[in-house]
């Protein structure tokens, strides 16, 4: 068994000194972080941000959200702030040295909404009652004023941070002072900070402008520099397709494949699946869903696109890869094709990447 290991190990050794693409991990722990580097991830490539907003810190979040007042607003934002620099200083601990992209929060907007059925109900039976329900009642109100038919096409990602001030600074200055701590202590934190589901330049401009200055005032608090890249997620096809103007304003590219597909095919990720894809692979209209391997036909070739397009604006643009895709063999091997310089998936799936991308490089 041991020459088995030590052969294997010799196999992977090979390949990685033939692979041209990074391998990174998507992480957004510092378990997962550290399981990703043993597995051989130079780097986190995709840190969701909104898994760090569920549990204990969903109310503070929705008093974010459906905040009347600048002062409620702000006292969620301030009690946010130290649970998220606990959160960045964690995962930049175990990935020293190398790359975490962090992407800036991107929730469906119904996951952090209390459930408006529930919510009606409560306030039905306080009202048969004759019981008192002035504050479910407000709460009914701006939820319903909130309530999405589509929320994956609706209130997410960058809209998100453009519509609640300060929710974006809050994390930035979060991820700042995380690595302001490190630089400190000795360590060498490298995070790139991701905007997503960005669709046109200037929503990106007015995000990137605030977070920079975020970034010299903590630098300038802490007596540090804090040089980070700031760049955005690649996943609507306007993106895409406006991918020149887009990169004058990002230090790198990182396509998000799963919403890509979502939106170039007009599949729901969230329902399609269920009500007609059995069918379709069984009639041969696709033989594998594009959900798991990049259509290149279709999405790939907005992703070429991009990627040419972000080149010619911006030579030194960094270009990869953070969909599900990322750690699939067939699409590995496009992405080479298409000059990304790194692909990113999820920890377990590191191995196979890095395979794939040594096999791909040397193919060509
Ligand atoms: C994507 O859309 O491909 C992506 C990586 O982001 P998420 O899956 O979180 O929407
Ligand atoms: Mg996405």
């Amino acid at each position: 068994a041991d020459d088995l290991v030590r052969a294997v190990h010799r196999f992977m050794q090979y390949s990685d000194a033939a692979r041209r693409m990074n391998v990174r991990a998507n992480a957004d722990t510092p378990e997962d972080a550290a399981r990703a580097r043993r597995m051989g991830a130079q780097g986190v490539g995709l840190c969701r941000t909104e898994h760090m907003f569920l549990g204990d810190r969903r109310t503070l979040v929705e008093r974010l959200i459906l905040a009347d007042t600048d002062k409620e607003r702000e006292e969620s934002l301030a009690a946010l702030l130290p649970l998220q620099r606990e959160d960045f200083t964690g995962i930049f601990e175990a990935m020293d040295g190398l790359p975490v992209t962090v992407r800036l929060l991107d929730p469906p907007l119904h996951e952090f909404l209390p459930d408006i059925t529930e919510l009606s109900v409560r306030v039905a039976v306080a009202e048969a009652r004759g019981e008192e329900h002035e504050g479910d009642l407000r709460l009914l109100q701006a939820v319903h004023r909130l309530h999405e038919q589509n929320p994956m096409l609706g209130l997410r990602g960058v809209r998100l941070g453009l519509v609640v001030p300060g929710l974006f600074t809050m994390q930035v200055r979060a991820i700042a002072q995380a690595a302001a701590d490190r630089i400190k202590a000795g360590g060498r934190p490298r995070p790139e900070i991701m905007i997503p589901l960005v669709g046109t330049v200037q929503e990106l401009e007015i995000i990137r402008e605030e977070s920079l200055r975020v970034l010299a005032e903590v630098g300038a608090e802490h007596g540090v520099e804090l040089d980070f890249p700031i760049g955005t997620m690649i996943e609507l096809p306007r993106a895409a397709l406006t991918a020149g103007q887009i990169a004058e304003n990002a230090e790198f590219f990182s396509f998000g494949t799963n919403d890509l597909t979502q939106t170039v095919w007009g599949f729901s990720r969230d329902d399609v699946e269920a009500s007609f894809f059995s069918n379709y692979l069984e009639k041969g209209v696709f033989g594998v869903s594009p959900f798991e391997s990049l259509d290149v036909d279709g999405v790939g070739r907005l992703v070429r696109l991009a990627a040419q397009e972000g080149r010619a604006a911006r030579p030194d643009i960094k270009l990869g890869v953070c969909g599900e895709h990322g750690g699939d063999p067939a699409s590995v091997h496009f992405f080479h094709e298409v000059g990304l310089d790194y692909v990113s998936c999820s920890p377990f799936r590191v191995p196979v990447a890095r395979l794939e991308a040594g096999r791909a490089a040397a193919r060509s």
